[in-house]
């Protein structure tokens, strides 16, 4: 039979094949580890399917044999799991005042994270040539293939348009379209591109599912903006141009200051790590301040440090109650550059939070810290790659590879 024919629903045997070899795939990413039985049981596939769609998943470099194990019964089968030698996967971050870039594995292990301040006075175009050379400088540094390239963005972020519409404080990153010229410089790679807050939403889900069960999932990013992601069932949740998340853009006063957006006393001018410097500046009466000194003085207990901190979390504590009140999230999870501030910070964050909401609701919600120690936003970009490259498609994010 002809593998490209296709049956009366459109479906060709090439169809098949290639959805059983995802489906592995996606077994494969979820255990880690596998033999060729346990992946036929995983899945629903018979034994001989499974071993005829691993064949070329081997000769392809994707998986490999990694060993020989005993499994119940003292019977001994070869195990599989990705082939973590060859392909690579390219992610990029963008933020206000710098880009990263990270190499990962097929496993999702970083491998080279590499962070890139920018002249924030810089042109459009010096920024991109800047950006440019520094992902084909890595490019060029990887000895296997590549197999995609993601790019996360901060919102508020036209997914239609690739198109970042805001960013505070760094208007030259304003209404670049990253992704053309990436495309352009770069056609040999299939490039993705998200929003940061949803990519790292994604990863917390996919990180959290096993110990919370996620039904709800916001997730929220306190960096030097704040965004944050909503999962629902898995699937992230776009709004109809891709800008949904922007709980940084909320009003949590609306005799507040002007925020750039066009709203006033937004969140982001409350809660992010710009606001709470600027916050503990006032309260210590010094002239100069970064986040490590702010993050340092709360961890040391000084007066400025905890009042700083503690009117962060007050104001926070407002767009969390306004967010679970209109979301019903069964889980919150707070991470970025804020995360660091600890364990103390939670309880804050939950004292404030809780108090403003009916207790019912209280009683039922699990608030966390992110605690993973790694950059999710880059993870993100890593499942991003992965879900639409070699696994099922479950997770729609950002712009598909033309
Ligand atoms: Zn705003």
């Amino acid at each position: 039979m002809n593998k490209s024919v296709r049956n009366a629903l459109g479906v060709s045997l090439d169809d098949v094949q290639n959805h059983n070899k995802r489906v592995i795939l996606n077994a494969l990413h979820k255990s880690g580890s596998c033999s060729r039985k346990e992946i036929s049981q995983l899945v629903g596939l018979d034994q001989a399917t499974v071993t005829r769609a691993i064949k070329p998943l081997i000769e392809k470099g994707l998986i490999v044999e990694t060993g020989v194990r005993k499994a119940a019964r003292g019977r001994s089968s070869i195990y599989l799991g990705f082939n973590t030698e060859h392909l690579r996967i390219v992610s990029v971050r963008i933020q206000r005042t710098n880009f990263s870039i990270d190499v990962y594995d097929l496993n999702g292990a970083s491998l080279n994270n590499v962070i890139k301040p920018i002249n924030t006075e810089d042109s459009s175009e010096q920024l991109i040539d800047y950006l440019i050379q520094q992902v084909s400088n890595v490019l060029d540094a990887q000895d296997g293939e590549v197999l995609g390239i993601a790019v996360a963005i901060p919102g508020p972020f036209l997914e239609q348009d690739n198109k970042i519409i805001l960013m505070t404080d760094a208007k030259n990153w304003q209404h670049i379209d990253f992704i053309s010229h990436m495309r352009n410089q770069f056609p040999e790679y299939p490039i993705y591109a998200g929003h940061d807050a949803k990519l790292a939403a994604l990863a917390v889900w996919r990180q959290l599912q096993s110990t919370y069960d996620p039904s709800v999932l916001l997730y929220v990013s306190l960096g030097q903006g704040v965004g944050s992601g909503l999962v629902i069932e898995g699937q992230v949740y776009h709004g109809s141009l891709g800008t949904a998340g922007e709980i940084g853009h909320m009003s949590i006063d609306f005799q507040g200051p002007q925020c750039k957006c066009g709203n006033v006393g937004c969140l982001e001018l409350y809660s992010s790590t710009t606001a709470l410097v600027e916050r503990y500046k006032q309260e210590s009466s010094v002239e100069s301040a970064d986040l490590q000194v702010v993050v340092d003085a709360y961890h040391n207990t000084e007066p400025a440090g905890l009042a700083s901190v503690d009117y962060l979390a007050k104001c926070l504590a407002h767009g969390l109650v306004s967010n679970i009140n209109q979301l019903n999230p069964d889980l919150v999870v707070i991470g970025d550059e804020l995360s660091q501030l600890g364990a103390t910070f939670l309880e804050l964050v939950k004292k404030h939070t809780f108090g403003l909401l009916l207790p019912e609701l209280a009683n039922n919600i699990r608030l966390v810290l992110d605690e993973s120690n790694e950059d999710l936003v880059h993870k993100g970009n890593y499942h991003n790659v992965m879900s639409n490259e070699l696994l099922l498609p479950l997770v729609r994010l950002g712009i598909k590879a033309p």
